[in-house]
């Protein structure tokens, strides 16, 4: 779509305005709550993998003391992410813990027992406008962080694609459409400074050319606090989108302050535009400006069986069981846990589980916020989840096919395109899991991906040595074919030898 052309950005935006869904928002009292730090529990549990990629190496042993922001494992490869300390206290081990992780399996973490004391390691903070890209993104990447939207992919690799060309566009993604959610909220009121400084650095790194701040035009009071903070910056602009659930999402986002698509499986730096999160550019903003690796975030608290739903300050690592507790604790057992919101988190079966870095929120849901698990009916074909879905897929005929095992025939109606948001089976009235068909069906996938592409290494390895035997075959009676000629010749020449001394 060229952004150029009114009469398509028109098209596109009348077109945006169809799609998703209203959910209840159900953010107060928690949006009314200030940001509040919470105190450090006894232990903290640092999983390895908090982010898109491999998981990060520790570089400490049980019984090293450890101070408030040194480095605790560091980053593998080139994507993935560092840990550092969220506090002082010795390292008690690496054990196998249960993770907010939709496979439920258990992974390392690191545990530290915290001293109380909070001693941090010395912190060097810089001038951003004095730091080439490449030194930014190198101070994000030692930073450890990761998209804090609950992507968690490493920022410092997204900040690198601007090397190769600059990416003009910058957007900061403050939709957080998803219910109860209130945590960029409270962010963008509170730190609205942090917020623009981190978008003005990360133009930097990008070589970009102007910022867009997308807030969803429900949340007034962040509107107003970015638009002071962005005052004195011509490049800087915040932008008020409509108010409607999956509009976080970075397709929609896109689409709908640039009038662009982004490409089916392609990226958005393609059509020249980077997204990041608002608590990611106010994490980069204290990177540089401070020195400060990511060792805290703020999480929502919140649902039907919470006592006083807000917003904390959280050392990552905390148990959640600390994070209830702060809140007043719970006045019934939840029917669900979750980690992150209701569309798109992962459900989690224990307090003791620690907030990582993609934990936005902690809900404890009573029965009247949670579906019935065997309330779907059959498909109605109402159409309800072709008109809802962001992304212009037909989850009806996708799930059909699933359903049928044609894997095949999902993929080729966009299966991949899929975000997950869920708002194909939150509108529909048969309650059908579409999203729980699309996730299995994506894994399986995956699965068979990987096993194609197995089998053909497998496959050019057993040719490749075929047609090696073959030529040493074909060397070998070559080298055979040579002696045998050579004594031959050989012989030839000691008969001729008589005659030549008779003459
Ligand atoms: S098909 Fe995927 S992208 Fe479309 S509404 Fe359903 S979950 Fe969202
Ligand atoms: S919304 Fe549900 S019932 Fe209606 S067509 Fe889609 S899957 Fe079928």
């Amino acid at each position: 779509m060229n952004a150029r052309d009114p009469s398509l950005f028109v098209r596109l935006r009348r077109r945006l305005q169809r799609w998703g869904a209203h959910p209840e928002a159900r953010k107060y009292p928690a949006a009314d709550t200030a940001i509040t730090a919470i105190p450090l529990p006894p232990t903290l549990t640092l999983p390895l993998a908090q982010h898109i990629g491999a998981p990060a190496q520790p570089v400490v042993r049980a019984g090293d003391r450890v101070l408030r922001g040194q480095l605790i494992a560091q980053g593998a490869g080139k994507v993935s992410a560092p840990l550092h300390a969220p506090t002082s206290g010795t390292v008690v081990g690496i054990v196998d813990v249960p993770v907010p992780h939709p496979s439920k399996l258990p992974a390392p973490a690191l545990i530290i027992a915290c001293d109380g004391l909070d001693e941090a390691c010395p912190a060097e903070g810089a001038d951003p406008f004095t730091l080439s890209p490449g030194e930014i993104a190198q101070r994000v990447a030692d930073a450890g962080i990761v998209g804090l939207g609950g992507a968690t992919f490493p920022s410092a690799v997204k900040l690198s694609l601007g090397r190769d060309q600059p990416i003009p566009t910058l957007i900061l993604n403050g939709g957080e459409c998803e219910p109860y959610l209130s945590c960029d909220d409270r962010l963008m009121q509170e730190r609205a400074g942090q917020v623009v400084d981190g978008a003005r650095i990360i133009l930097r790194a990008i070589g970009g050319e102007r910022a867009l701040i997308g807030v969803e035009s429900n949340k007034p009071a962040a509107i107003a606090a970015l638009r002071e903070a962005a005052g004195g910056h011509a490049d800087v602009r915040v932008v008020p989108v409509p108010s409607r659930y999956p509009m976080g999402s970075e397709k929609q986002l896109i689409a709908w302050l640039t009038g662009r698509e982004v490409p089916s499986e392609g990226r958005s730096a393609d059509i020249g535009v980077m997204v990041h999160n608002v608590a990611t550019a106010a994490a980069i903003h204290r990177a540089i400006r401070h020195g400060e690796p990511l060792t805290s975030r703020i999480v929502t608290v919140a649902g039907g069986t919470v006592r006083t739903p807000r917003n904390l300050e959280v050392r990552i690592g905390t148990p959640i069981s600390a994070l209830v507790a702060f809140c007043g604790g719970l006045t019934a057992t939840p029917t669900r846990l979750v980690m992150g919101g209701p569309m798109m988190g992962v459900a989690v079966d224990s307090l003791e589980i620690p907030v990582i870095k993609a934990s936005g929120g902690v809900l404890a849901l009573g029965p009247d916020e949670v579906a019935a698990p065997d309330a779907s009916a059959a498909c109605i074909r109402c159409g309800a989840c072709v008109g809802a879905c962001p992304i212009g897929l037909l989850p009806l005929e996708i799930a059909a096919r699933i359903r049928g095992d044609d894997l095949p025939g999902s993929a080729a109606l966009g299966l991949k395109d899929c975000i997950g948001c869920g708002t194909c089976a939150f509108v529909c009235p048969s309650r059908i899991p579409l999203v729980q068909y699309f996730n299995h069906a994506k894994g399986e996938l995956a699965a068979r991906e990987r096993d194609r592409l197995r089998q053909e290494s497998i496959r050019e390895l057993v040719q490749a040595r075929a047609a090696r035997m073959e030529r040493e075959a074909r060397e070998k009676a070559e080298a055979a074919a040579r002696r045998k000629a050579e004594r031959e010749k050989a012989k030839a020449a000691a008969a001729r030898k008589p005659e030549e001394v008779s003459a």
